[in-house]
C-alpha cells in the first residue's frame, strides 16, 4: 500500500567533512563544501498519526534505508530541474520513547535551487511530504490483516483506540517541498495528495447518500459475518470437538466470510451425518397404491 505523510524541514546549513563525503558518494561530480546546503528532516514516526496510522518501531531501520539516495522534488513537478534535493543520510533516532528516522538531505547551490534554499530558510519550505510503499497494515486491536477483521482506525474497543500497524518497508518514493503560506488553504493541502477518508470525500462531492448506503450495507455485511461466526461457534459445541468456547471465538474472529461459509456447511454436513433429521411426513413413494386408488372414480 502506498503511504503519505508530511514531515518538516528541521535545520539546514553548510556541511561538515563526513556529511560531505556522504553527499560526494550519492552526487555525480565532485562538490565542495561551499557548494551545498545540508538541512535534515524527520521523515517518519512510530506514532499513531491523523490518519489512524503508524509505522512499526521495528520496520523504520528498514524504511530509512530506503530513503537514501531519494531525491527531493519542489512541489509535485518531476522535471529534472525540480529535483533539486537529495537524502544523503538516515538514521533512527529515540527521543523519549518514540523512534522516528531523521534524514540529511543537500542541495546543490546555484540557480533555480537558490530560491528553494532561500524559501527553506525563511520556513516558508517548511513542510515535506514523504511517500513510502508498506508490504502489510496490522490491526492494533486483534493482530489480524487491518481491513479483514472489522475492527475501524479511530474506533474504541474495550478502551483502546484502534490504529493500523504499518509493517515491512518496500519502497521509499521522492520527497516533495510544499510551500506553506500563513494561510492554508484547502488547494494546497489537496496538492500535497494527503490521504482523506471516504466521508469526507463523499461530502465534498455531493455523494453523501451513496456514502451512507454503502456504510449501512457495510455494517449488514459484518453483522452478517459476526452471525456466520457464532453460527460456526454453535456448531462445533454441539458437535463437542472438545475446543473451549474462548478459543473458538479467538479462530472465528480471524476469520473472513467466505471461510466463515465453507466452514459452516462442513460442519452443518458432519452434524446431518451424526444427527440425521427425522421427516414426520411420509415421502411420496412411502404412500401406498390403495390410498391413491381412493380418489379414483
Ligand atoms: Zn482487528
Amino acid at each position: 500500500m502506498q503511504i503519505k505523510k508530511e514531515t518538516e524541514v528541521a535545520c539546514g546549513g553548510v556541511p561538515t567533512a563526513v556529511q560531505l563525503e556522504a553527499i560526494n558518494a550519492q552526487a555525480k561530480g565532485k562538490l565542495t563544501a561551499e557548494q551545498v546546503y545540508v538541512f535534515c528532516l524527520r521523515l517518519c514516526d512510530d506514532q499513531v498519526d491523523r490518519d489512524g496510522e503508524r509505522f512499526d518501531t521495528a520496520a523504520l531501520p528498514e524504511l530509512a534505508k530506503l530513503f537514501i539516495g531519494k531525491t527531493g522534488i519542489v512541489d509535485h513537478k518531476w522535471s529534472s530541474d525540480s529535483q533539486v534535493a537529495r537524502i544523503f543520510a538516515t538514521e533512527v533516532v529515540k527521543d523519549n520513547g518514540i523512534s522516528y528516522i531523521k534524514a540529511w538531505a543537500y542541495i546543490r547551490r546555484g540557480g533555480h535551487a537558490d530560491e528553494v534554499i532561500a524559501d527553506i530558510e525563511a520556513g516558508i519550505k517548511k513542510e515535506v511530504s514523504v511517500g513510502c510503499a508498506m508490504g502489510r497494515a496490522v490491526c492494533s486491536i486483534c493482530g489480524g490483516e487491518y481491513g479483514t477483521c472489522g475492527h475501524v482506525k479511530g474506533e474504541r474497543y474495550d478502551g483502546a483506540v484502534c490504529s493500523a500497524i504499518l509493517k515491512e518497508p518496500m519502497d521509499a518514493y521522492e520527497f516533495s517541498f510544499v510551500a506553506v503560506p500563513a494561510q492554508r488553504d484547502a488547494g494546497v493541502l489537496k496538492a500535497l495528495g494527503s490521504r482523506r477518508c471516504l466521508k469526507e470525500l463523499a461530502e465534498e462531492f455531493g455523494a453523501q447518500a451513496e456514502y451512507r448506503a454503502l456504510y449501512k450495507q457495510a455494517q449488514l455485511g459484518m453483522q452478517y459475518q459476526q452471525l456466520l461466526g457464532d453460527e460456526v461457534v454453535r456448531l462445533c459445541l454441539t458437535l463437542s470437538l472438545g475446543i473451549e468456547e474462548p478459543v473458538l471465538r479467538s479462530i472465528v474472529s480471524k476469520l473472513g466470510a467466505e471461510d466463515l461459509m465453507k466452514m459452516k456447511s462442513a460442519l452443518q454436513e458432519r452434524m446431518e451425518e451424526m444427527y440425521p433429521v427425522k421427516c414426520q411426513l411420509p415421502g411420496a413413494g412411502a404412500l401406498g397404491d390403495g390410498m391413491e386408488s381412493d380418489f379414483l372414480i
